[in-house]
């Protein structure tokens, strides 16, 4: 699907409470990439990633999803194109048990109990949480707290998969194990979106980075182009 756009961003500006935090941001997302956010702390990461996945009240500016502007679309329309996943797991949960957590999304969407069924089994086996349905989502290790939070958010097939920090506070060997499940999921055809202060992560990852600095685009493209910059990347406040 390379070359295809699926989230394209014009004049996105942002305000929380009476604060401007993103200044007129162009970009497009093309359909099948792995594209990281990164930039120094305060640069307006989170809120970006926010923004795109309709997480945030509507921007001024315009972000269309898969040809829909989530400012119009209805929550669940939106879902259904980008699911995201916070920084924190714990932010999203709000059922008693694994297996609802997973069920959730599917029953808001009324889907067929018999069908529920089959996909979070499907999912609960994906993530190697099967022996942890019926566990409080609370109670899990931190790992398994991420891929249920990365389960949760997949198991309505959007088509862009959105996560904040999804490594913090993570060893390598289970980063490298998230990362290689995105890489996964990007065969199939789903569209990933990270934000990340791991650059090493990246240059090994991403198929395109977004180097954001005060709130605007300070450069995007591929990354084997951009990562030759070392200026560019000092000047955002960043190094390799
Ligand atoms: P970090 O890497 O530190 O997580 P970030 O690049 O993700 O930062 P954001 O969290 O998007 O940046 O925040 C961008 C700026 O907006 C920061 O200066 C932050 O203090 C400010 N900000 C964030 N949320 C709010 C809010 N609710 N009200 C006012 N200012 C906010």
């Amino acid at each position: 699907h390379t070359g295809q756009e699926i989230i394209r961003a014009r004049g996105l500006s942002v305000k929380k409470r009476r604060t401007e935090i993103l200044h007129g941001i162009d970009l497009v997302l093309e359909a099948g990439s792995l594209t990281a956010i990164v930039g120094a702390n305060g640069a307006g990461k989170t809120t970006l990633i926010q923004a795109l996945a309709g997480v945030v009240p509507p921007p001024r500016g315009q972000v269309t999803v898969d040809g829909i502007d989530p400012g119009v679309a209805s929550p669940r329309d939106l879902a259904a194109r980008v699911g995201f996943v916070f920084q924190n797991p714990e932010h999203q949960f709000i059922a008693h048990t694994v297996f609802d957590e997973l069920a959730h999304g599917l029953r808001l969407r009324q889907v067929p109990d018999a069908e529920i069924t089959v996909r979070v089994d499907d999912m609960l086996t994906r993530f190697g949480l099967a022996h942890k349905a019926e566990v409080h989502p609370f109670l899990l290790s931190g790992g398994e707290k991420r891929r249920l939070s990365v389960g949760t958010a997949l198991i309505t097939r959007p088509r862009v998969l959105a996560l904040d920090e999804p490594t913090f506070g993570q060893d390598r060997a289970r980063a490298a194990e998230l990362l290689d499940l995105l890489q996964e999921l990007r065969t199939e055809g789903t569209t990933i979106v990270i934000v990340t202060h791991d650059l090493q992560l990246v240059a090994e990852h991403a198929s395109h980075v977004v180097v954001l600095a005060g709130g605007r685009v300070r450069a995007s493209g591929p990354t084997s182009t951009l990562f030759q910059d070392e200026r560019l990347l000092a000047d955002a406040g960043l190094c390799l």
